[in-house]
């Protein structure tokens, strides 16, 4: 018996890697064949990829939909502000509101301006004296409402 109890102990010892838990959700422990092995196997390590991938996709959808319905209503917060057919505001004001330029459905060209699409709104970013201005209107033919 503790002749057993010492052989264990050795074996653990010499093993060149620890015991570790499958990183794929599993919970399983494995004794790892290599030092950055994360996974009991390929299977294991498929079914990682696999899921993380696709979770990884709803997440980002669920977030780029968030941000396009925030940018949609900070520019209706400074479009009504203005109460004119054009406000320009500046760039500065809508980000730190939590606005971002780089979210938006479409392109318009309107009045030579390349405009950016939000669901009721288009916007254009320029700059003037080493400014950022965002030129904000609204949209004649609304896409689609999503609050
Ligand atoms: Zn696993």
């Amino acid at each position: 018996m503790e002749e057993e109890n010492n052989r264990t102990e050795t074996s653990i010892k010499t093993s060149p890697h620890r015991e570790r838990i499958c990183k794929c959700g599993c919970e399983e422990s494995f004794i790892p064949k290599r030092r950055d092995q994360v996974y009991k196997n390929s299977r294991h390590a498929n079914y990682a990829y696999n899921h993380g991938k696709r979770k990884q996709k709803t997440h980002g959808q669920k977030t780029a939909e968030n941000q396009l319905r925030k940018n949609d209503k900070i520019l209706e917060k400074y479009y009504n502000f203005f109460k004119k057919e054009l406000a320009i505001v500046f760039s500065l004001n809508l980000v730190s509101d939590g606005f971002n330029h780089s979210f938006y459905i479409g392109n318009e060209s309107k009045e030579g301006f390349m405009y950016s699409k939000s669901y009721n709104y288009l916007f254009y970013e320029y700059e003037k004296n080493g400014r950022k201005l965002t030129r904000i209107i609204k949209q004649k033919n609304k896409v689609y409402v999503k609050r």
